[in-house]
């Protein structure tokens, strides 16, 4: 039986980040993972100057060996209305990375004891602690899932129709010297492309070779028909190449600040995806998977070894403190359908509403104070 101070299910940005996290503070974390690294996530592979940030990420060291395509300005508009764009900033707004290649660096760059190839198939309660897969022994869980995170079903979370998420699906995939030349997308202005009731958007991605194309809407019914006819457009326009990989990937999350997820309980932590921490208005989940997973090594670090819920009560103070009040129910678009659909054609086809409101507010949160982030 193997012992370790925290024991992290999940090695994505959140699971990665705890580790890191709790290595400053000379605790001792182990990463368990069902999934051999590198892997691949489901994702558009969009990262903010905040993530950059929060992360320390040392841009010239990930680029020597990996995918890191700096983004200057957005395509803004509506699946079959016209597209603006917006002004060119001088220096990256954004950047697109490949999960496989960005999960996978901030893994062993986290410096945690890794076991990789393993599921997480039992937990059991032994004393104060837990007892994991027969063992792993350990005071402390914390849950890095993902959406369908185990330790969150142990929480009480229920994921399903009865839980309201965001369905997204996405394809990426090297396009060939000749789609590469034909594909009508700028690798420094990804697309955005909302859907006329505004409940989801499609994107278009280009990070050098690589393209990303996918479209995630918060109603998730009859999304593979949204995601079929805003391919087709994408195609029809020239914007890809016709040939794209036919068959696209899917997956659920929540966004913050509803859904009814407990973050935490008697020696168990919930981040990133698992906690439902997901950008309403974007869909970024990354960026408070890392931030919800720097401010978890605070909460365990501050705990002192004492882990039950009262004490790991100030880590929802912190979620909420950086992230607004969770309130169990999002609030529903209270506009109706057709002026919804006015908005999206009028406004979304100016200039400075995709600027100031689409991109920066609500993409690049301009308005929010500087990310959580791991210096100390
Ligand atoms: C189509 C799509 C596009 C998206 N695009 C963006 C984007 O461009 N930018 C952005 O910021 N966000 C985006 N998101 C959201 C983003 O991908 C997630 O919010 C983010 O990956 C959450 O990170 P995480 O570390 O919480 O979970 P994950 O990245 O999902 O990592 C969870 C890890 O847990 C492991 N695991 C799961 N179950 C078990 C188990 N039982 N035992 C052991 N290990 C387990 C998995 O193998 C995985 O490695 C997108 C989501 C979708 C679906």
């Amino acid at each position: 039986v193997e012992s370790c101070d925290v024991l992290i299910v999940g090695g994505g940005p959140a699971g990665s980040s705890v580790a890191r996290g709790l290595r400053r503070h000379g605790l001792d974390a182990l990463v368990l993972d069902r999934a051999r690294f590198p892997r691949d996530k489901v994702c558009a592979g969009w990262i903010t100057l905040a993530v950059v940030e929060a992360l320390q990420l040392d841009l010239g060291d990930y680029g020597k060996r990996n995918l890191l395509q700096p983004i200057h300005a957005f395509g803004i508009g509506t699946i079959g209305g016209r597209q603006v764009r917006t002004r060119r900033s001088a220096t990256p707004v954004s950047f697109g990375i490949r999960r496989c290649e960005f999960d996978h660096y901030l893994l062993r760059r986290s410096g945690a004891r890794l076991r990789l190839g393993e599921s997480l198939v039992e937990l059991k309660r032994e004393g104060s602690g837990w007892l994991v897969n027969g063992s792993i022994r350990t005071p402390l869980v914390v849950g890095a899932g993902g959406h369908f995170c185990p330790i969150a079903r142990e929480l009480g979370a229920r994921p399903g129709p009865g839980e309201p998420a965001v369905l997204a699906q996405e394809i990426e995939f090297e396009m060939s010297p000749a789609q590469s030349s034909g594909c009508r997308v700028e690798s420094t202005v990804p697309e955005l492309w909302f859907c006329r009731d505004l409940k989801g958007y499609g994107w278009a991605l280009r990070k050098g070779d690589f393209l990303n194309v996918g479209l995630g809407r918060q109603d998730g019914r009859g999304l593979a028909g949204h995601v079929e006819a805003f391919r087709r457009r994408l195609v029809a326009d020239g914007k890809v190449p016709a040939e794209l990989p036919p068959k696209f990937r899917g997956h659920a999350y929540l966004l913050y600040p509803g859904g009814s997820r407990v973050e935490y309980g008697d020696g168990l932590l919930l981040v990133g995806d698992a906690a439902g921490l997901a950008y309403a208005a974007s869909g970024e989940g990354i960026g408070p998977a890392v931030e919800s997973g720097l401010m978890a090594a605070e909460t365990i670090a501050a705990a002192r070894g004492d882990y039950r819920r009262e004490k790991l009560a100030a880590y929802r103070n912190r979620l909420e403190r950086r992230f607004g009040p969770r309130r169990r129910r999002a609030p529903a678009l209270a506009l109706p359908a057709g002026l919804q659909r006015y908005v999206a054609r009028k406004l979304l086809a100016r200039e400075w509403f995709a600027r100031r409101v689409v991109v920066e507010r609500w993409f690049l949160h301009a308005r929010q104070p500087a990310p959580v982030s791991s210096t100390p």
